[in-house]
């Protein structure tokens, strides 16, 4: 057996089927943002990929199938999952052990996307994008315990990077906002204004709602 996702959405104008996460709640035909954001979805995608590492040795289930469009974002985790082990040339279990900075993670979400056939859905390119990151930074122990590890973590690889990708801003600001700390995540917010204010808004709205 496999868990499967329970999660199927709409949105309510343009009927797309996606999955809104708190990394990305709009829709990605329309734009509308999404009135319902699925907080644990990130998490129980961990679990069923790890699910099917402690069952079958693998994160890619013999079968699978959509059952909800959650299950459509699963099923890119589990390839993702198994196409970073082997571009790490490491097993996948050993995946669980592996540090891997956001730098990385970008680069390799963006070359699985590449190399990936995501034909008709190819407008949830950002969407997967997000999505997948935060799958790598969740991997380790099955969800994020500490939330001031998190904010470490994201500072960390936005100093070294220098030059790092709006999403960690964004992450930043998220994280600084669920752990309190809403004067540094409006900081990020300013920062992320300049680069990307689509995203700035977004992370506004969260830290606002
Ligand atoms: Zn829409």
């Amino acid at each position: 057996m496999t868990l499967h996702s329970s999660v199927n959405y709409k949105c309510s104008y343009c009927g797309t089927s996606f999955v809104p996460m708190p990394v990305l709640s709009e829709c990605p035909k329309c734009s509308l943002k999404s009135s319902v954001v699925f907080d644990n979805f990130i998490e129980d995608s961990v679990k069923s990929s790890l699910y099917n590492l402690e069952t079958r040795g693998s994160f890619l289930p013999p079968a699978w199938g959509f059952i909800t469009i959650g299950d459509r974002y699963y099923w890119f985790a589990f390839e993702f999952l198994s196409f970073v082990s082997s571009s790490a040339k490491i097993g996948e279990k050993e995946l669980l052990n592996l540090d891997i900075s956001e730098n990385i993670a970008q680069k390799l979400t963006s070359k699985f996307l590449n190399t990936h056939d995501i034909g008709g859905i190819g407008l949830f390119a950002n969407a997967l994008e997000s999505y997948l990151v935060s799958l790598l930074y969740s991997l380790k122990d099955g969800r994020i315990k500490n939330k001031t590890e998190v904010i470490e973590k994201l500072s960390d690889s936005r100093d070294i990077e220098g030059d790092p990708n709006k999403i960690t801003y964004f992450n930043l600001g998220n994280a600084y906002f669920l752990n309190g700390d809403k004067s540094s995540a409006l900081n990020e917010y300013e920062i992320l204004k300049k680069l990307n204010i689509n995203l700035a808004n977004q992370l506004l709205d969260l830290i606002n709602n």
